[in-house]
């Protein structure tokens, strides 16, 4: 029988459209983006603060270089889990590794407090646990679908909707948490939903089907396979396939290659919100909330904190529909994740709520970003499966400008600051303005992205290709770093607006000579879309 999805007969029954698969790979992801998200919320937070309040009372500059490294090094992984997986253990063996690595990890940092060696073994856990896991659950998900269609850029699209709802609950639960209760708290909590979310993957992998074994496996696979029509299909594909000119590998490959050293320019901006913006958030905005304001505030977060949460619960409700006859088990585990989540959540609304809040936290910004790619994901979807859908490279070159639209807002904003000022009281709504214009940008670059290496990569080199793709975070992140931590000489100097102005004229500049390359780009691609 021919399926319609990869996978097996269960990944067959849809929900929203798409493979039950799809979901199940979107809650794992979910949970690992939770761990990677509310480390790096946590992580400047802890060390700079004093040793009363149980942090390392380290300096803000030698903070934000770990930061700069933690980052960075977690992206630079992936090209070897990817090229592990591809040649030897598979992604699913991958992932399952990658998660259990990543689970010590919390454990270890959770038991900071005996030592401070623990809290290095877990970033370094956390670290190459993820080079198994986020280069190979990406190439799983391309996998689900059986041609490069429009379908596939959806599928990858409702993925990082995934990936953002666990960022969105990682920064605002484990910084919670970590600020409010106890850094260790904070560390150890992320490693609860990680190891349910492993275990989760482990016992549905069957829905998966072929997808993601071992290549010994597959070979293995293939000798008992009794579906020989399928076989003899497969056998004329992969001839067409070598059949094509080296030249069309080669090109798309480049191509990649292209995309990812762009990409290196919008992560570089981008990056900024865990720094320098944070910093602009906390020094050089009016964050009071006087009068009424107080309570405005507490209201639009408890929306802004229920609302996603209602959905993905709903999210989950539908993959139970669709699996719960087959993987009881494991849907009983995702299901006690989510009750202890809600637990949480709503614990912490209530604590806000008694609580005499004056000033909007500097870091709460940062969930703006997850949460705007929650609302507007679905309607970029469809904007790209409509009449109005751009090639990549424009795509690309949009990100870029409103990335760097957003820093001119910010520029903007900061006009009035004299040069050198340690404080000021701009209003946040250029804050807000900015990050929206850097996660509408972000929605024509990552999720479009992912898709575009998934169909451009040659087979047997998918997750390889997802290595090389997240290494241009490696660069980013830590350039990112580096450059953000020139704010303050630059602000003395020249002024914060001029700071801003970096972040500005170079993704333009970036967009521009990416249109200029697009008919040739375009031409590489050898019609993919
Ligand atoms: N926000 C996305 C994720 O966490 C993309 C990150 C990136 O590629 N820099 O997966």
């Amino acid at each position: 029988m021919e399926f319609k999805f990869g996978g097996s007969a269960e990944n067959q029954k849809t929900v929203l459209g798409h493979p039950a698969g799809l979901f199940v790979l979107f809650f794992t992801e979910m949970w690992e983006r939770f761990s990677f998200y509310g480390m790096r919320a946590l992580l400047v937070l802890f060390l700079v603060s004093t040793l009363i309040d149980g942090g390392w009372d380290w300096s803000r500059a030698d903070a934000l270089v770990l930061y700069g490294w933690y980052t960075g090094l977690v992206y630079l992984t992936p090209i070897i889990g990817g090229f592990i997986a591809d040649k030897f253990m598979g992604y699913r063996n991958a992932v399952v590794l990658g998660a259990l690595i990543m689970t010590l990890g919390h454990g270890s940092m959770a038991l900071e407090g005996l030592t401070s060696i623990f809290f290095y073994i877990g970033l370094s856990l956390l670290i190459i646990g993820n080079g198994f896991f986020k280069p190979n659950i990406s190439s799983m998900v391309g996998q689900l679908y059986k041609n490069h269609g429009k379908e596939k850029d959806s599928g990858y699209t409702i993925f990082y909707m995934g990936i953002n709802a666990g960022a969105f609950l990682g920064i605002l639960l484990c910084g919670y948490i970590g600020e409010n209760i106890g850094w260790h708290y904070g560390f150890g909590l992320a490693g609860i939903f990680m190891f349910l979310g492993m275990l989760q993957f482990y016992f549905t992998q069957k829905i998966f089907g072929r997808i993601g074994l071992s290549p010994k496996q597959t070979q293995d696979f293939d000798d008992v396979i009794e579906d020989s029509v399928e076989k003899i299909g497969e056998d004329i594909e992969e001839v067409i396939e070598e059949a094509e000119s080296s030249g069309v590998v080669r090109d798309r490959m480049i191509v990649i290659g292209v995309f990812s050293i762009f990409v290196i320019f919008f992560w570089w901006a981008f990056e900024q919100a865990g720094g320098s913006m944070t910093v602009f958030a906390a020094d050089y905005t009016d964050r009071a909330l006087v009068g009424s304001a107080a309570l405005t505030f507490k209201i639009v977060n408890t929306i802004i904190t229920v609302v996603p949460m209602l959905v993905i619960t709903w999210v989950l409700v539908m993959l139970f529909k669709q699996t719960f006859q087959n993987y009881a088990f494991a849907n009983v585990l995702l299901g006690l994740s989510f009750v202890i989540i809600w637990g949480i959540v709503i614990w912490m609304l209530n604590r806000e709520f008694q609580s005499d809040a004056t000033e909007v936290p500097a870091s709460w910004f940062s969930v703006l970003n997850s949460l705007f790619i929650i609302l507007f994901a679905p309607l970029f979807s469809k904007i790209w499966e409509s009449k109005l859908n751009p090639s990549g490279p424009v795509k690309f070159a949009i990100g870029l400008l409103l990335v760097g639209f957003g820093f001119g807002v910010l520029a903007y904003g900061a006009a009035g600051i004299p040069d050198g000022a340690k404080t000021a009281s701009v209003s946040l709504m250029f804050l807000v303005v900015a990050y929206f214009l850097h996660t509408m940008g972000e929605l024509c670059v990552s999720p479009v992205g992912l898709s575009y290496v998934s169909k451009l990569a040659p087979v047997k080199f998918v997750s390889l290709m997802f290595g090389i793709w997240f290494t241009a975070n490696f660069f980013a992140n830590l350039l990112g770093g580096f450059t953000g931590s020139y704010i303050d000489p630059i602000s003395e100097e020249y002024g914060l607006t001029t700071f801003f102005l970096i972040f500005t004229i170079i993704p333009i500049s970036a967009a521009l000579i990416m249109l200029l390359l697009n008919p040739m780009l375009k031409r590489m691609m050898h019609g993919i879309e």
